[in-house]
């Protein structure tokens, strides 16, 4: 499409874009190029954990632009320390070592366990991982991921991947040979559909990785932050994982990852791991305000009361239209329907109404649900009633 004097063809074509260009949000709120608002239930992938352009965010982002962007990832910076010793205080794990997307924090991770394989495990390297996983779009974590079709897309693999069934214990016992160094899972299948992993089998799964010597590593990139209404979901199933890796809520919207490891674990030495802008504190400035807000009294505990009310809500209009149900965690969820038209919700959802509604659809059948933390109970209603409107075939009012 044109915009202004611009052409959108000059962006290289990784997925097909609806004809609008967004230019401004406001909480819950997102207004394309012709001034139409949208209800946004999508928030930037899961990213935007105090909705879109908090003033807290903006302050600290202009503050620190205005005091030191990049003084080198080979320097210590204040922003990067504090939010480091905010994360190890909140969680078990004793150090941090900052990224940028989510994939390279998993590449990390990945990186991190074979080290610690080479010492400790006669070189064992292979991390088991799971079907319909997903821990991002670098080669080695497309081979870590479960998706239907990544095996071929950029043939050959990283190896070093097997995959066992989500939920089954049986599968990774079954899995575990002498070359095994890890097991890496999502605490909640996000892009595979919002599916929870049950507390029996986290448990079951410490249990096994104990006993069998080898490191737990869940990646967090969408459960963690919040999300699930604890500050990680690990917490949900009493477990004390490896490593973890967090990323979109820890940045609030902007780039900002994590890969978090017990003591004993952490084997990089200088020259192992880096990258130009691991750590820098115009992001990990605004990672210890998007903290600190979590933290704050009563926020955790807000987002796991929404996240029963948006469940409540999303159960009666499966009942009402005759649907299969919702599942998910906190503010992550998915309605359950009885067809495929999910597509098409979404399409009808963005483009009716003088008010739209961003949706988004993992699976045909599956409607996923990912506001910002903060969404109040109205917005909620608010969706819900756009919802039903076209559940029931209409366009939006
Ligand atoms: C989004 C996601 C990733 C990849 O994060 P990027 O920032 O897109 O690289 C990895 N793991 C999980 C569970 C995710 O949801």
């Amino acid at each position: 499409m044109q915009y202004g004097a611009f052409s959108t063809d000059s962006l290289m074509s990784i997925t097909n874009r609806p004809d609008l260009v967004f230019e401004r949000g406001e909480g819950s709120w997102l207004y394309d190029h012709q001034g139409k608002a949208y209800l946004d239930f999508i928030q930037g992938w899961a990213v935007n954990t105090l909705g879109h352009c908090p003033p807290e965010i903006a302050a600290a982002l202009a503050a620190q632009a205005g005091k030191l962007i990049n003084p080198s990832p080979a320097f210590y910076n204040g922003p990067m320390i504090e939010l480091a010793s905010l994360l190890t205080a909140n969680s078990v794990f004793d150090r941090v070592f900052f990224a940028n997307t989510g994939a390279e924090a998993n590449e990390g991770a990945i990186k991190l366990a074979r080290k610690w394989g080479r010492l400790h495990k006669d070189g064992a390297y292979e991390i088991i991982t799971f079907g319909h996983s997903f821990h991002g779009r670098t080669l080695a974590t497309m081979s870590a991921s479960g998706k239907a079709g990544w095996d071929t897309i950029y043939a050959p693999q990283v190896p070093g991947f097997p995959k066992a069934i989500y939920n089954d214990i049986a599968t990774v016992n079954e899995k575990i040979g002498p070359k095994t160094v890890a097991v890496m899972l999502e605490p909640v299948q996000g892009e595979g559909g919002v599916i929870p992993a049950d507390i029996e089998f986290l448990k079951a799964l410490r249990e096994l990785t104990t006993a069998r010597g080898i490191l737990l590593i869940v990646d967090e990139v969408q459960t963690g932050m919040g999300r699930t209404g604890k500050l990680f979901a690990y917490e949900h199933a009493g477990i004390t994982p490896d490593i973890m890796t967090l990323a979109k809520g820890i940045g609030g919207g902007v780039p900002l990852a994590a890969l978090l490891a017990r003591e004993e674990i952490c084997c990089f030495e200088p020259g192992d791991q880096g990258g130009t802008y691991n750590g820098n504190p115009l992001m990990t400035a605004v990672g210890a305000v998007v903290l600190k807000r979590l933290l704050s009294p009563g926020f955790l505990a807000g987002v796991e009361a929404r996240g029963q009310y948006l469940s409540k809500r999303l159960l009666e209009l499966s009942v009402k239209h005759g649907l299969q149900g919702e599942r998910g965690s906190g503010l992550l969820r998915a309605l359950v329907l009885a067809d495929e038209r999910g597509p098409d919700i979404v399409r009808r959802a963005l483009e009716g109404g003088p008010t739209g509604l961003l949706l988004n659809s993992p699976r045909p059948n599956l409607l996923r649900f990912m506001p910002a933390l903060n969404v109040s109970e109205a917005e909620i209603d608010q969706m819900i009633a756009m919802l039903d409107t076209l559940l029931q075939g209409a366009q939006l009012a």
